[in-house]
């Protein structure tokens, strides 16, 4: 009797199971050798503008040209669009009418940092710093006493440009913020954990040498200027029309003595963006239309010209439709409405460590593959984007078909707290989305870490569901 129940729970449960159980040598070289990619790339790409930047150069070598050198488009061109040097969109023309809907995956580019104020340099007491404003959701006290890199660029009013990088190289130098000593915090630490360090407390220093000049006043700034005056070019109101983020200087490394995790900062999401960017440039001829999104601007909810809720994306639809010559009036609504899509977006991991916020039956664990989220929002799914269940059951049957380990999760306890992605923006449109993404610990801290499974799941997931 036993032995059925067995029998029985066999063929009726849904099992969870981890999935390195099934994982043999010659699969576990592959899983390992596209996540040592994925690292190398990230140690590249750690803001929306280097991601893109380096995604060019793929798409380049990849058989993919701008969009705008095209005349006409038939199946199987490649084109992108890269839209103010921070989003860019991709597609593969498909060998059916177009009208038969877009097959449409879409991430986002950029992570929770520490942005430079528009008048950040300042001097006290010996010390020069920059201010900061914090970009998207992110705990402060993490923030400090760690080293941080200088990412970004700054624009003269001649239009020019200038990169700056600094802190990533071995001989460069890092900056840091710092924090009190435990001695004297005792009343910091009487405090809340989000009041411990305020909004106006995360200074960046860069410097105390005072410029040698016994009658000027500010030398420490004045020197800061020097330097980068020397350096760039540059005097203290060119940093008005700049963007510099500052992020952690931390390498993306392998993860536990089994080496089965990664630990990088901005893996949401550029760990669903690369697997996404990577999946597209190895397809070949697609069914229906491919498209690819690399969006910014979603931590602070994908507003303005670079975001997801942009007309820029349907410009671009609307460009493949001119130049397939197909174009007519609310044709682009047409194709919205019957697309499909994949916002591949992170997932809340399930840390045992903090399991009290989770709801285990459905969490999404690490190493148990893909995560599908079909709805999102707070309290009662308010603002959130739910996928229809005829929409769910399509896309585990892509997965099925194709043996790849998936999960439904949702992100943590009811009445605990929730979250959105881009995929309403898209539903909006009437298209079928469902969040589809890599489950992730520490999520919006300067040091995320993921499963190498999963991010393996990731990349079949979006090739799968291309090639469909
Ligand atoms: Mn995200
Ligand atoms: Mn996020």
């Amino acid at each position: 009797m036993l032995k059925m129940g067995e029998e029985k729970k066999e063929k009726l449960f849904n099992k969870k199971e981890n999935g390195w159980n099934s994982v043999d040598e010659n699969k576990k070289q592959e899983i390992f050798s596209l996540s040592k990619n994925y690292m190398e790339f990230l140690n590249k790409a750690k803001t929306e503008r280097e991601f893109i930047k380096e995604a060019r150069k793929l798409a380049d070598n990849n058989g993919f040209r701008d969009i705008i050198e095209f005349e006409t488009l038939k199946p199987g061109d490649k084109v992108y669009f890269i839209n103010r040097d921070k989003s860019m969109y991709l597609a593969i023309i498909g060998e059916e009418s177009i009208e038969k809907g877009m097959h449409i995956i879409g991430s986002h580019v950029d992570s929770p940092r520490l942005d430079l104020k528009p008048n950040p340099l300042y001097e006290d007491t010996g010390f020069a710093y920059f201010k900061t404003h914090y970009y998207g959701g992110i705990k402060k006290y993490q923030w400090t006493t760690i080293p941080l890199a200088i990412h970004g660029v700054i624009v003269k009013a001649n239009g020019e440009k200038i990169e700056v990088n600094i802190g990533e190289d071995e001989n460069d130098p890092i900056f840091t913020i710092t924090d009190l000593l435990p001695h004297l915090a005792q009343e910091q630490m009487e405090k809340k954990l989000k009041d411990g360090i305020g909004g106006e407390d995360l200074n960046l220093l860069i410097g105390s040498i005072p410029y040698n000049d016994e009658k000027a006043t500010e030398k420490v700034k004045l020197n800061i200027l020097d330097i980068l005056n020397k350096k760039y070019d540059i005097t203290e109101i060119d940093l008005i029309s700049s963007e510099i983020e500052l992020v952690p200087a931390f390498r993306a490394r392998s993860l536990g003595f089994d080496e089965s995790m990664v630990a990088a900062y901005g893996q949401d999401d550029k760990v669903c963006a690369y697997t996404s960017l990577i999946a597209m440039m190895e397809l070949k001829n697609v069914k229906n239309t491919a498209v690819c999104i690399l969006s910014d601007k979603e931590e602070i909810g994908s507003m303005g010209n670079t975001g997801m809720e942009s007309h820029m994306f349907d410009f671009f639809i609307s460009e493949i439709l001119n130049k397939l010559n197909v174009n007519c009036p609310n044709l682009l609504d047409k194709v919205f409405c019957f697309s499909k899509m994949l916002s591949s977006d992170v997932d809340a991991g399930f840390d045992p460590i903090y399991s009290s916020v989770s709801d285990k039956t459905n969490a999404g664990f690490l190493g148990n593959g893909i995560a599908l989220v079909k709805y999102t929002g707070v309290r009662g799914k308010s603002g959130g984007s739910d996928a229809n269940a005829e929409y769910v059951a399509w896309v585990r049957n892509v997965l099925e078909k194709n043996n790849i380990r998936y999960q439904l999760t949702e992100l943590g306890k009811v009445d605990i707290g929730g979250g959105g992605t881009i995929a309403y923006i898209l539903a909006n449109k009437g298209t079928d989305v469902i969040d589809c993404g890599v489950p992730v610990l520490s999520m919006h801290a300067p040091y995320e870490v993921t499963s190498k499974y999963d991010i393996y799941s990731a990349y079949q997931t979006y090739k799968a569901f291309w090639k469909e």
